[in-house]
């Protein structure tokens, strides 16, 4: 790393670092950022799958159509606000309604339940439902919804087209965000890290893209290989995703916030399914959010995505987000946790004494 570089090498640089001495440098910057921009609240979002039905083939993912061996679901609606009542009554600010692609995913089911859990909850209602026509996220938004969350995934165009097939109506993430936005969702937006075949160019650029995009919460997770998957099978083989993604993921989440200090960032799903610890690991890391997962145990095995050992009940997931949050000196938030801009965004000055 050339201290004298300029901010790509820089960033690079510590993309690249393995030292761990030097490492607790980012760490600590990237907290003492977080607690100038965002304070000492974590803030909690309760994560409902509310269906693993999916007609895309996501390479990556195990929800794809093409994995036969999943039992399919649609939770009820009174399911669904059950665990908003469970999210409300924890104090949680929020809840994240996630799922596949799929026509019986239809936006007036979706609507209805936005609204019903707007009448009811004093919550925010983030949506992870996936690329849809621009109508239906003008009428989720009409309906309530606060947020929407669609990674990028990651920014190597190469990559992410062996990856996913475009819809029909040629539009491609970043448009999507740019319109979520301009209908007043707060966006989220990120990326995977450790896919077969990315490197630190791949990292550098994904900063970047956050930097251009400017999203309100910005999702770092490690790729977790699925065996039902055509990337998860290659990946195993390849003994992909490389060892060090858990550690990759923190850097690029630390530099997130070094780059773009007022986001929301959560300490992923992801990080905590693949790594002992995960959650306080991406606190140690600059983030500011956590997604304790609500979904019902008996949905939760078959919302497989990538697989998941460790599923904890509700409550116990809570306990130990509550034991994170404490020993990291940090509490919890009492508010939906909505971004809070700042005039001066850029973290210019920590940035150069790094
Ligand atoms: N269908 C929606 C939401 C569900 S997928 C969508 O695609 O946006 C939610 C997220 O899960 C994806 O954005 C992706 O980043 C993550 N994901 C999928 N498969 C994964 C895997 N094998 N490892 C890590 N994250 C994965
Ligand atoms: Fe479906 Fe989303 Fe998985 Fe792609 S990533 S297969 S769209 S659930």
């Amino acid at each position: 790393m050339s201290p004298q570089g300029g901010i790509s090498e820089n960033i690079s640089g510590w993309l690249a670092e393995t030292d761990e001495h030097r490492l607790d440098l980012l760490w600590t910057t990237a907290r003492q950022v977080r607690e100038q921009f965002t304070g000492r609240q974590v803030h909690l979002r309760g994560l409902i799958e509310i269906s693993n039905l999916c007609e895309r083939n996501c390479t990556y993912c195990g929800l794809r159509a093409g994995n036969k061996n999943l039992p399919r679901y649609r939770m009820t609606d009174l399911e669904i606000l059950e665990c908003a009542k469970k999210a409300s009554d924890l104090g949680y600010g929020t809840v994240v309604l996630q799922s596949g692609e799929h026509p019986s995913i239809e936006t007036r089911w979706l609507c209805g339940i936005v609204r019903a859990i707007k009448r009811s909850f004093p919550l925010a209602v983030t949506l992870s439902v996936g690329e849809r026509p621009l109508c239906d996220y003008a009428n989720l938004r009409e309906c309530g919804a606060d947020r929407y969350l669609l990674k990028f995934e990651t920014s190597n165009a190469r990559l992410f087209s062996q990856m996913q097939s475009p819809l029909s109506d040629g539009l491609d993430r970043l448009a999507r965000l740019r319109f979520l936005r301009r209908i007043g969702y707060e966006i989220g937006s990120g990326t995977m890290v450790g896919l077969p075949g990315q490197g630190i160019r791949d990292y550098l650029r994904d900063l970047f893209l956050f930097c251009e995009t400017d999203p309100d919460m910005i999702a770092v997770g490690p790729y977790i290989a699925h065996p039902g998957t055509p990337l998860g099978k290659k990946a195993i083989k390849s003994q992909a995703p490389q060892p060090d993604s858990a550690l990759m993921t923190r850097k690029v989440m630390a530099l997130a916030r070094l780059l773009c200090p007022t986001a929301n960032i959560p300490a992923t799903t992801a990080l905590a399914t693949s790594e002992r610890g995960g959650y306080q690991m991406g606190l140690d890391s600059g983030a500011n959010v956590i997604m304790p997962n609500i979904t019902p145990l008996v949905y939760r095995a078959q919302y497989e995505i990538y697989p998941d050992s460790a599923a904890l009940e509700h409550e116990d997931m809570h306990r130990e987000v509550l034991r994170v949050i404490e020993a990291a000196g940090m509490e919890v938030g009492k508010n939906r946790g909505d971004r809070r801009r700042q005039r001066t965004e850029f973290a210019a000055p920590t940035w150069k004494s790094l």
